[in-house]
């Protein structure tokens, strides 16, 4: 186990540090994430929610995505940053947006997902897997092999 994955939005009201490395990690360009971010763009690290600490309450925003999966994004209710992602996918990981992190660099995507959803504006790493839509369970077991730590899903 690396050193915690600590971070928190821009007015300092919610803090987070998940104590266990990512399961997967991921830039998602879907509608929704779009939608949230006002950006190309999700980049999103998921951790086990057993290993996660939070501090200060987030807001959360359900829709139901276009997989027709329920996602909730929590953000902070006084500035506005978007700090977390909760996915039906993976209901024991919590979704962290990579840029609340405190060292955002260490944030290593391996997928771009949502491609087809891409905006002729968004650029997106080149060497990355590009995935048309939602992985499907092949696609997203080979992401988890190869995660910068092996989580069991179960
Ligand atoms: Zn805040
Ligand atoms: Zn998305």
């Amino acid at each position: 186990m690396n050193e915690a994955w600590a971070g928190g939005c821009a007015c300092g009201a919610i803090r987070y540090a998940s104590a266990a490395d990512p399961a997967f990690s991921w830039n998602c360009h879907c509608r929704d994430c779009q939608r949230a971010s006002g950006s190309a763009f999700c980049a999103v690290l998921y951790v086990p929610r057993a290993a996660l600490t939070v501090h200060g309450e987030a807001t959360y925003f359900e829709v139901r995505a276009e997989s027709g999966r329920r996602v909730s994004r929590g953000f902070c209710p006084t500035c506005g940053s978007p700090l977390f992602i909760q996915a039906d996918l993976v209901p024991d990981l919590q979704g962290l947006w990579a840029a609340s992190l405190d060292e955002p660099a260490r944030f290593k995507p391996q997928a771009d997902v949502w491609v087809s959803r891409g905006q002729p504006w968004d650029c997106m790493a080149s060497p990355l897997q590009k995935i048309a839509e939602a992985p499907n369970d092949e696609e997203f077991h080979a992401l988890l092999a190869h995660a910068q730590a092996r989580v069991p899903l179960d």
